[in-house]
């Protein structure tokens, strides 16, 4: 058996009006992520520590920012789409671990349901998914609730 880390990362504006949708599912927030997809940077920097884990290209080259086709994707069918190429690869997810830093929307409240809907996706227990919120104490270009930043860490192994 073998096993591969992984990491990613992904940064989206927040944008009045937009629905706020981090982890797959929706937080009752004022703005939400700017993107050509459903914006979701939670989703996108878990799928891009998956894919590169696997040694799978990543999410800009398998879904390209440019195409009409995934605009105003759900970033959950992205995610299901690069889950089914780790099967196809012999890799199945052991644990992921997120960090969601922004001083948009509050994310305590609602870690527990993201863990589920993030597990349901993987295919794996919601304790093997972990979500952090963090705040940015005030300091930088994403302080005020202007962005969302997300760092993800995932372990696959081999089938
Ligand atoms: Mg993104």
């Amino acid at each position: 058996m073998s096993m591969r880390v992984g990491t990613g990362f992904d940064l989206h504006r927040l944008t009045p009006g937009r629905p706020c949708r981090l982890g797959g599912i929706d937080l009752p927030h004022a703005a939400g992520p700017e993107g050509h997809s459903d914006g979701d940077a939670v989703l996108h920097a878990l799928c891009d520590a998956l894919l590169g884990a696997a040694g799978l290209d990543d999410l800009g080259t398998l879904f390209p920012d440019n195409d009409p086709k995934w605009k105003g994707a759900d970033s959950a069918d992205l995610t299901t789409e690069v889950v089914q190429r780790l099967r196809a690869a012999g890799w199945r997810v052991v644990n992921c671990d997120i960090v969601i830093a922004t001083e948009g929307p509050r994310i305590a409240p609602h870690r527990s349901a993201m863990r589920t809907r993030i597990g349901a996706l993987l295919g794996c227990d919601a304790d093997a998914v972990n979500v952090k919120g963090k705040s940015l104490e005030g300091l930088g270009a994403l302080a005020n609730g202007t962005g969302v930043a997300v760092q993800a860490v995932c372990l696959l192994e081999s089938k």
